[in-house]
């Protein structure tokens, strides 16, 4: 009877064991991924602020053009007073070019300007959807800090419950496989045990001698001839032996 009942035990102890280790996994996850989350947050905030930033220099770049285009008009003004009262053809000639110049450079301004604007427009126009990320990650990162002590307590009630019941099913080992199932155990948790696909270790592959997959069959103690794995009929295998 040991035998019968280590063969079904096996089942049971392989899915507490993955179970054990999912919820471990699962604690462990839950500060990293609040971690994750608030950088998110953050990342959000640095991005609105160098748009921010970059809106300022736009417009610090803007009004220095201005002030500049302003400069250049009083230039024209004054050299067209001073064309105006010149006597002389080489002296008016001068005049004109140092005029074409000065227009000239106040156009190229005014183009310069009319980028400008247009870039400012553009990064003023991407504002909202960032204002919209730093709201939606911060919601998200707080949602999940305050959820996560619920969750936090949720999962370690989960692995009490669990490692109780492993204790428990492991004082069913029978005696003469206890120092078996405990090296294998110790060595490689819940990889420790596999269950038997048609005549296979669904561990490694390696399929089982024909005796060996009938004791499986048979529910008893059996390890893979390859990896070492403690082998067990599967739930579907065990139904259809009904
Ligand atoms: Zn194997």
């Amino acid at each position: 009877m040991a035998e019968v009942s280590a063969g079904k035990l096996f089942r049971r102890i392989h899915h507490l064991r993955c179970r054990e280790r999912d919820l471990a996994a699962a604690l462990t996850a839950l500060p990293r991924q609040l971690a994750s989350l608030q950088a998110r947050h953050e990342r959000a905030k640095k991005a609105r602020a160098e748009s921010a930033d970059h809106i300022k220099h736009l417009q610090v770049t803007h009004r220095a053009k201005e002030t500049a285009i302003k400069s250049h008009t009083g230039q024209v003004k004054k050299l067209s007073d001073q064309r105006d009262a010149a006597s002389a053809r080489d002296d008016f000639e001068a005049l004109e070019r140092e005029i074409a110049h000065a227009r000239h450079q106040i156009a190229t301004l005014e183009d310069e300007i009319l980028v400008l604007l247009d870039e400012i427009d553009t990064a003023n126009g991407k504002v909202p959807e960032l204002e919209a990320a730093i709201v939606r990650a911060h919601t998200e990162a707080t949602a999940f800090d305050t959820e996560m002590t619920q969750r936090k307590k949720d999962l370690e009630q989960s692995l009490t419950d669990v490692r109780r019941d492993l204790a428990e099913r492991d004082l069913e080992v029978p005696r003469e496989h206890v120092s078996v199932y405990n090296r294998i155990v110790a060595g490689r948790g819940p990889d420790a045990l596999a269950p038997l696909d048609g005549l296979s270790c669904s561990a490694c592959g390696t399929t089982q001698t024909g005796p060996d997959a009938g004791k499986v069959k048979r529910f008893a103690f059996v390890t893979c001839t390859e990896c070492g794995c403690i082998l067990y009929l599967s739930e579907k295998d065990e139904k259809e032996l009904d």
